[in-house]
Formats: structure tokens, sequence, C-alpha cells
């Protein structure tokens, strides 16, 4: 059936300004990491991309990778453009990375010019676009000249293939010397992805700060633990939960700990004070304070993306209940 977006879909979203730069980003975004693969129905992820647009989220994350099959959320994306989303283009963030194992041999990883920019090339034909947004270096490659993988994003942004470049998973120096480097070539790094969550802090220790002093916008994948910090998990692991699923590694019932899901249930008893999910009082937390421009979400129903941006109509915290997360954090 022919989409047709909703005409109020700008009306409760809420967008921040990514560092200092002119482009603002929902302050809910959603990735294609997982549930947009070879394996996953098409019906399904086409949903969840029309609702995602009808509620506002303009920015979608991919990557060269993301399936499985590596490259497979990127077709299905592109197959969700070209059926309903191509008139809205001008309405879309997309982006999309290179950084960790594409192809075989020398030239399918990490940070050399000659991967980054034939990966581009690769997503671009697999998404049907002319440009991607933002393009990012996936991770620091130790091996190769931080000179060579700032030129590459350099390059990629003066012949238009990206019209902004990020960087990921780099840590608070490595980001620096990156913001350095990309000054020089006249090129502005506009966002840093980052892992952020209750349960991942390690931003907080210097990153942070870089960000802030240098102008650089973020966005935290991961604000869920990918499910752990949700009430999903407090009563053993669902059949047809990222845990549950025989093919997913990225998070199996072995991390689910005893210890963890202590947390969770006091941390859910928090939520409920403040008449919110877990799910949603996890991402206000992570939005906390104006530091993060984008919580990077996933998901595999609509519903949860439905619940998950009503977390927007309370991100403020006293700081009675800053306290107690600490305390439980910590604990
Ligand atoms: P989250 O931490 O948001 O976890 C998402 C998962 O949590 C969903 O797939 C779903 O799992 C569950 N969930 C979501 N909402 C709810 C809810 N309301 N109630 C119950 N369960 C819920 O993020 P992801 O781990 O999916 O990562 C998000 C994005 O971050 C990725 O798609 C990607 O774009 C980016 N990313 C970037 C990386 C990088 O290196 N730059 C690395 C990893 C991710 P279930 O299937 O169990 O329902």
């Amino acid at each position: 059936m022919l989409y047709l977006a909703d005409e109020k879909r700008y009306a409760s979203m809420k967008y921040n300004r990514c560092g200092r730069s002119g482009l603002k980003l929902p302050a809910i975004s959603l990735g294609l990491w997982h549930n947009f693969g070879t394996m996953d129905k098409y019906e399904n992820m086409r949903e969840m991309i029309r609702t995602a647009f009808d509620l506002g989220i303009t920015h979608f994350d991919l990557a060269n990778n993301y399936g499985p099959i590596p490259g497979s959320a990127e077709e299905n994306f592109g197959k969700m453009l070209a059926d309903d989303l191509k008139p809205y283009r001008d309405e879309l963030i997309i982006s999309s990375k290179a950084g960790y194992t594409m192809w075989p041999g020398p030239y399918g990883d990490w940070g050399s010019k000659k991967y980054l920019i034939s990966s581009l090339d690769q997503s671009l034909k697999r998404m049907g676009l002319d440009y991607v947004d933002i393009f990012y270096s996936h991770r620091f490659d130790p091996d190769t000249p931080l000179e060579e993988t700032m030129e590459a994003l350099a390059q990629i942004v003066r012949q238009g293939k990206a019209l902004y470049v990020g960087i990921s998973n780099y840590t608070a120096e490595q980001t620096r010397e990156a913001d350095r480097i990309l000054k020089e070539l006249g090129i502005k790094c506009l966002i840093h992805q980052p892992r952020y969550s209750m349960f991942e802090r390690w931003i907080e220790d210097g990153l942070q700060d870089v960000l802030t002093e240098k102008g650089i916008g973020s966005i935290a994948f991961c604000p869920l633990a990918q499910g752990l910090l949700t009430n999903k998990y407090i009563n053993g692991v669902p059949e047809d939960s990222r845990a549950g699923k025989a093919w997913e590694i990225s998070l199996n019932s072995d991390s689910i700990t005893a210890d963890k899901i202590e947390k969770v249930k006091k941390l859910d008893k928090i939520a409920k004070q403040r008449n919110q999910s877990l799910a949603q009082m996890s991402l206000a937390w992570t939005l906390r304070g104006g530091k993060v421009t984008s919580a990077l979400i996933g998901a595999s129903k609509s519903s949860q993306i439905i619940e998950n941006v009503h977390a927007l109509d309370n991100l403020e915290f006293t700081v009675e209940e800053l306290e107690a997360i600490e305390k439980i954090l910590k604990g």
C-alpha cells in the first residue's frame, strides 16, 4: 500500500543541535544493526521504519556490515526507501560506516583510504543513494596513520558522497587528534558515536569533555544495553528476544547475570515511581543534562519504538532520583 507519512510527524519529537553545527538530530534515532537483515521479515522492518518516521524519527543509522548477511540491512533499507521513503529523502538523515570486517583480503577492514572509499561506494549502491548524510570511521585503526583515515573522510565530503563525517568507538585522545586533523583539512568532525547506557559509562571519563570542548555532537548506541535495561529479562529469557535467538551472538543469556537482573529490578521500581517503563527511564537517563545529542535505539517491533519515543514525555530527574540510580548502579 502507498505510504503517506503522518502529517503530524513533527508535532512531538524533540530535535537537538549536533555539537556546534547546523544539523539537528531527533532525540531518539533508530539503528538497523539487528532485525533488518536476511533472517528478518521485510514487512515487520518496513512497519518499524514507517512507524519511526511517523513519530518524527528522521535519523536512521546503518553500517556496511549490518545484517546478517553483512550488507543486507543496507539492501533492505534501500528497498524501503524505494518503496516508501524516497519522496521524503530531504527529511532524512541516513548514516553509514566502515571499519569492521566486510570483505576478504587486506582492503576490506579497518581504516585505510582504500577500504573506506570503496566501502562507501558499495553502501551507496546497496541503498540506491547518491550520498549519505553522515559517514563514520567505525573504529580507530592502530596500524593506519590517522591522517590517512581522516583524509579519506575529508575526500568523501569533498566528493559529495557524505554531507558530514564522524567517528565511532574512538577514545578521548584519539578523538582530539581526529578532530585536529580534520580541522586542518578544512572538514568538521560532526559527531562521535560511542556506546553509552546506565551499564556502560566510559564516555563520562574524558570523552564527553573533549566533545563539549570541540563542539562535536554525540549519538549514544545501545542505550538500552541491547534490551537488558528494559523489563524484558526480569523473569527469564523470552524466546523471541535478542538473547533468546540462536543466531544472535552480540547478547547471550550468559551475559544476563543475576547481579544485573537485581539492578534491573531495582531500577524498574524507580521507573514505575516516575510513571515510566524502564526502557523509557533508561533513555531519559542517557539524554539527561543535554550532553548526548541523540539516543540510538534498536527495535524488533513497532510497539517498542512507540513506547520508547514516549521517554521524551519525562526527561527530567530529581536529585533524589539520580542519587538512587547511582546507588543501584554502584551496588
Ligand atoms: P538498544 O540498546 O536500544 O537495544 C535494542 C533492543 O532492545 C531491541 O532490539 C529490543 O530487543 C530491545 N528493546 C527495545 N525497546 C524495547 C522496549 N521498549 N521494551 C523491551 N525491549 C526493548 O540498541 P541496539 O543494541 O539495538 O543498538 C542500537 C543501534 O546502535 C544499532 O542499530 C546501531 O545503529 C548502533 N550501534 C553502533 C555500534 C557501533 O560500533 N558504532 C555498535 C552497536 C550498535 P529484542 O530483539 O529482544 O526485542
